[in-house]
């Protein structure tokens, strides 16, 4: 008898052909991207077992999963494949319980996109979303199994609370459940709900970012007998494989950057053995690349000032490298003032990955602005150990980042930020004039600097509720650091489009020529919704590049 069924939004069940940043392509409009050119992208649906279950989750599913069989028989719980929910949901079935990222696709990347397009909140990851609940209201219709969301995406329903009837849930849990899903599963099924332990309503933030607590019914969280977050003894190691092999290193940051949450969480670092033994298990199943997630990887049992601390980070670099079957290893997260400040530990670290040219280590970085004053004002800690002002400009220490990343076979994927609290127009002209010098930018052996980059706006809540998510959310300034960024993103598209991609011959032309194409084309768009606008298009261009066309050093960047 299956008593829990487990399963994902489907958006994170795909591979998107493997390439850098396609995995955000859900969040493109639905208008933008047509069906067929999405499913192809999209890749192949996952791999099923014979009896439905899917044979690799995401990772929050799979973590879910080993914490429910600290108290359940393995037969109690499936972790289902989409296309074979049927298989186990049946009379008896107690709970379905989905997982979720950004379900409503009101998420920052998908906001970034509402920007450009406009139009109805109809992104993929919606669209998805929608066909999921859909699939599972019908499979459960006339059933007693109760459906209860969770994960880090269901912050968008206390959002646009009015509008999620219609998914009929039983429950919306907000949280981290690792030592508790046990007891949240109990007692959601047997509908005797202790307040001690869990409370009802969710958890928010106020405009001082400070934690407050909303009462709805719909909503549950951890009650006051239970401290805010489990302890690193109490988070269960994954029993089945994760979705592209990804492994936890480590939770919660410190740093304080002040528009993040992760921040606010304490710090819990995964023991070397914990890692290995959960890469174990998905390398038994062949994945043989180790994605290990965490919100700031140099950040792993960091000294003084967040030093980073080499000793550490490749200890656990080479246990990773040297389970048998992984081949290949990257982080998910990393300040880029740690390549800055620590070339010589970026080079022994680079040995442990094996990097080269056919294995670049991508990682994702908040970069957020090119401008000093807004980096010290929002993130004064970001750049620790360095410091704006004795080691530099901040556009300084990104750059010294890039050329010691590129040097080392690491490709950055940069986010920025724009409509920050008290931003200046001149601040994103600062942030044009790094993307551009970046981008004109040479390592050692005049390898081009490889890095993406990817504009967000911050969308004041308010509007996002009432809707009006039209194309003037970006000003002038704002749009153009948009295509300064997708100007070089459309270089890198057609630097990196076919070399990168994975499949067959075809499926390899069909996706680089997918991704060079879409990136120009993507690059024409905003060039025109820009030039519609009054942004000087030329003035873009050359903004900070004005006396150099190629920059190999920090001298060059300063006479650029
Ligand atoms: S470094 Fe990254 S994860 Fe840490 S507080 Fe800043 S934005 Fe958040």
């Amino acid at each position: 008898m299956t008593r829990f069924v487990l399963i994902s939004d489907s958006t994170l069940s795909y591979e998107y052909r493997n390439f850098p940043l396609l995995d955000f392509l859900p969040c493109a409009p639905g208008k933008a991207i047509p069906e067929r050119v999405y499913k192809f992208l999209k890749g192949p649906a996952p791999p099923a077992k014979p009896n439905g279950e899917t044979v690799f989750a995401p990772y929050a599913i799979r973590k879910l999963e080993a914490s429910l069989l600290t108290k359940f028989k393995r037969e109690e719980i499936a972790v289902a494949h989409e296309d074979y929910l049927e298989n186990f949901v049946k009379d008896d079935t107690e709970i379905i319980a989905v997982s979720t990222m950004d379900p409503l696709g009101i998420g920052p990347t998908t906001m970034s996109y509402y920007a450009l397009f406009g139009g109805n909140l109809d992104a993929w990851v919606r669209r998805d979303w929608d066909k999921l609940m859909d699939r599972i209201n019908v499979v459960r219709k006339g059933k007693k199994a109760k459906l209860i969301v969770g994960g880090p995406g269901v912050w968008e329903f206390t959002i646009l609370r009015d509008e999620i009837e219609k998914y009929h849930y039983d429950y919306v849990f907000s949280g981290e459940a690792d030592d508790i899903a046990p007891m949240l599963f109990d007692q959601i099924a047997s509908g005797d709900i202790d307040k001690n332990v869990f409370r009802t309503g969710f958890v928010s933030y106020d405009e001082n970012f400070k934690r407050v607590t909303i009462n709805d019914p719909l909503f549950l969280s951890r009650g006051f007998s239970k401290a805010a977050y489990p302890r690193l003894e109490e988070i269960p190691r994954i029993v089945a494989p994760s979705m592209k092999g990804m492994v936890e290193v480590m939770r919660g940051c410190g740093v304080g950057c002040d528009f993040c949450e992760v921040t606010l969480r304490p710090l819990r670092y995964e023991p070397t053995e914990n890692v290995v033994a959960e890469l174990e298990i998905n390398a038994a199943a062949g994945i043989t690349n180790g994605w290990l997630h965490s919100d700031e990887f140099f950040g792993y049992k960091h000294g003084n000032l967040f030093a980073p601390n080499e000793e550490a980070l490749s200890e656990l670099l080479t246990a990773v490298m040297n389970v048998k079957g992984i081949k290949t290893s990257n982080p998910t997260h990393g300040r880029v003032s740690i390549p800055a400040g620590y070339p010589e530990m970026m080079e022994k670290l680079s040995k442990i990955l094996k990097t080269g040219p056919r294995n670049w280590i991508g990682i994702q970085t908040g970069v957020e602005t090119g401008s000093d004053e807004l980096a010290k004002k929002h993130m004064p800690n970001k750049t620790l150990p360095l410091r704006i002002g004795p080691d530099g400009s901040w556009l300084d220490i990104v750059w010294q980042g890039v050329y010691v990343e590129t040097k080392n076979y690491w490709r950055p994927a940069f986010t920025l930020q724009v409509g920050q609290n008290e931003e200046t127009e001149d601040d994103n002209w600062q942030t044009v004039e790094m993307i551009n010098r970046l981008s004109n930018s040479y390592s050692e052996g005049g390898r081009p600097f490889e890095f993406t980059v990817t504009p967000l706006v911050n969308v004041p809540l308010g509007r996002i509720k009432s809707r009006s998510l039209n194309t003037n959310m970006l000003t002038k300034d704002m749009m153009a650091v948009y295509y300064a960024s997708y100007r070089h993103l459309s270089k890198m598209a057609t630097r990196d489009g076919f070399r990168d991609t994975d499949g067959n011959f075809l499926s390899r032309i069909g996706t680089g020529s997918l991704i060079s194409g879409g990136g120009y084309l993507m690059m024409k768009y905003i060039e025109k919704r820009a030039a519609k606008m009054g942004v000087d298009i030329e003035k873009v261009k050359h903004y900070g590049v004005e006396h150099s066309r190629e920059i190999t050093s920090l001298s060059a960047l300063a006479r650029a």
